[in-house]
């Protein structure tokens, strides 16, 4: 471009060679400059916006490629979570199923040592799931009236035993003025906590833990409680104090081997805290012990309205007889599972090992309630519901148990269509009372009106 302007210029000046004034031959050469420059002016310009172009280009393809990343990270969370709870659940399930029968002492511990640690690797599992939930703004925190003084009280009594295990007491103080209930996230409150003494627990041998909950302010609406839980353990070093709350960090690289964990729970209970705008700090003496206190805002719950406690009401036996059960499960193992527990229960039951065999059974005869799983050949759990609301029926209760764990999958459920949602690995007492609720729900009025 350059180079077409500045012959231009050069035969303008050749073509005016003839008239030989000085003065056309200045007007020439301004003239020459002034095109050389606008030139210039007009290559920069291009140049530079080219430039621009090509950053957004750039830009646009590295937001688009950590857009990808993100989908299959989440893609691989779900996967992994997946493949783990599978077998998980026929570990955990059959491990509680065979401690119920008859054992020699040595067997018992056998067992004993197979549930305690499916039930740390589902832990572990379960705060990696809650990671990559507040990573994507998933987890949210659910507010309710609960029973702060009950909560607290619960966790002392989980915690006693494996305190006395190691030749610990265990205490619990809670001020007066704390309410009997408040309005917040008790799960997450009780996550926090069971991280933190279960940690003092395991750090503590021969010494005292102590749990405490002072209320630190106390406004209009609002009320800080203050939950420190202070251990006499091994303590940690100054050096690492700062770092505890980071992820994956351990205390140190060697207490993996001695105590495991460490690695995450500490830095999501920080993070669980922060959603709920509290605060955490730490204060510890190598060797003397270590003191974490949280504080948390509450918001009041109307005075004179009692902790509504949930219907326990049992589901008769000779109702629960009556009462069939389709289990909707292509894993073999999990198939057979659901069905001993079922029969235990005394409900009736079949199994479809998939969601286009469910249809044709429901077709073929009743059921009073459905245990659906998620992923499964032919036709998996949502293509499966949405065919037996719009279908056959509109109203009995798809209760979805599955390994599909991520946070939002419960949600996800709902939206297909089903009542309620529980995740493999199963808790036995969870599942009785997911399916009398609904069947108390739904069921059990038209079962004793026949009856
Ligand atoms: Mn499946």
């Amino acid at each position: 471009m350059l180079v077409v302007l500045a012959l231009a210029g050069r035969y303008y000046l050749l073509s005016d060679a003839g008239a030989s004034s000085a003065f056309t031959e200045l007007t020439g050469t301004l003239l020459l400059l002034a095109l050389l420059l606008s030139a210039c002016a007009v290559y920069i310009l291009l140049q530079s916006f080219r430039q621009q172009k090509l950053l957004e280009e750039q830009l646009k393809i590295s937001r688009k490629k950590t857009e990808e990343s993100v989908i299959i990270k989440d893609r691989f969370m779900a996967n992994m979570s997946h493949e783990i709870r599978t077998p998980l659940n026929a570990i955990i399930g059959f491990s509680n199923r065979l401690q119920k029968t008859a054992l020699n002492s040595e067997q018992k511990e056998f067992v004993n040592a197979l549930q305690h640690s499916g039930d740390a690797l589902m832990r572990i599992i379960d705060d990696v799931l809650d990671f990559s939930g507040i990573e994507n703004g998933i987890i949210r925190i659910d507010p309710v009236e609960f029973g702060i003084r009950d909560s607290l009280n619960t966790l002392q009594t989980m915690f006693l035993g494996k305190a006395r295990e190691k030749n610990n007491s265990l205490t619990l103080h809670i001020a007066d003025q704390l309410p009997a209930s408040v309005i917040g996230d008790s799960t997450r409150l009780n996550q926090v906590l069971i991280n933190i003494i279960g940690n003092a627990v395991k750090f503590t041998r021969d010494g005292t833990i102590h749990v405490s909950a002072d209320v630190v302010k106390d406004e209009k609406d609002i009320i800080s409680v203050a939950f420190s839980v202070k251990d006499s353990g091994i303590g940690i070093p100054e050096q690492h104090l700062d770092k505890i709350f980071e992820r994956f960090r351990q205390e140190k690289s060697d207490s993996s081997r001695t105590h495991g964990g460490m690695g995450l729970g500490l830095a999501l209970s920080k993070r669980l805290i922060e959603l709920q705008n509290g605060s955490i700090r730490v204060e510890s003496n190598e060797g003397k012990g270590t003191e974490f206190i949280i504080t948390l805002p509450y918001k009041k719950a109307k005075p004179l309205n009692p902790v509504v406690k949930e219907d326990e009401e049992d589901v008769p036996a000779h109702i629960r007889s009556k009462t069939r059960i389709l289990i909707v499960e292509d894993n073999l193992l999990n198939q057979k599972l659901a069905g001993f527990l079922l029969k235990d229960w005394g409900f009736g039951y079949d199994i479809a090992p998939n969601g286009l065999i469910a249809l044709e059974k429901m077709k073929a005869s009743k059921f009073d309630l459905i245990l659906m799983d998620i992923q499964m050949p032919e036709m998996n759990g949502y293509e499966a519901t949405q065919s037996i609301r719009k279908e056959i029926d509109a109203s009995i209760p798809i209760l979805a148990m599955t390994a599909h764990a991520l946070p939002g999958e419960k949600e996800k459920c709902l939206k297909y269509g089903m009542n309620d949602y529980i995740a493999k690995p199963v808790r036995e007492a969870e599942l009785l009372s997911l399916i009398k609720k609904h069947l108390r729900l739904n069921v059990l009025s038209q079962k004793e009106m026949e009856s």
